[in-house]
């Protein structure tokens, strides 16, 4: 059995609130949302990071944008604007070592980092 918590939440061990789901793609609201519109996308082929792609996971990573889009459609967030994150490795923020594409929508988003000078 999976220990990836995302893993677990595309097997349905972990209650996960779906919003999206097809053979390669599932799309959940983060459960500590950061904006009106935060969604969760993912790969369901378990992928810790971005360094850990292959060749053969380009085309879903490309689903990921597709999925984005419909969902940021839905939302109602495709005319105002909305921000997609990947966070990879520790020092991005990354938590959950699994490859998610944040959606954040609904509201005016602050910078997307944090200046360093
Ligand atoms: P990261 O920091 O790795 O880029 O993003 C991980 C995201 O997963 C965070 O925004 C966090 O709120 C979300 N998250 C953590 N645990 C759960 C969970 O059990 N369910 C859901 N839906 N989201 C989670
Ligand atoms: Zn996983």
């Amino acid at each position: 059995m999976s220990d990836c918590l995302f893993c677990k939440i595309r097997d349905g061990e972990i209650q996960g609130d779906i919003v999206f789901e097809d053979d390669d793609v599932l799309a959940f609201n983060d459960v500590n949302p950061h904006a009106p519109v935060h969604v969760l996308i993912i790969p369901k082929k378990h992928i810790s990071t971005v360094n850990d792609m292959s060749a053969e996971d380009v085309s879903v990573m490309g689903k990921l944008f597709s999925t984005a889009k419909n969902i940021a459609l839905q939302r109602d967030v495709s005319e105002d604007g909305y921000r997609l994150v990947v966070n990879s490795n520790k020092q991005a923020g990354q938590s959950v070592f699994h490859i998610h594409m944040h959606l954040l929508g609904g509201n005016k988003l602050g910078p997307m980092v944090d200046r360093i000078d």
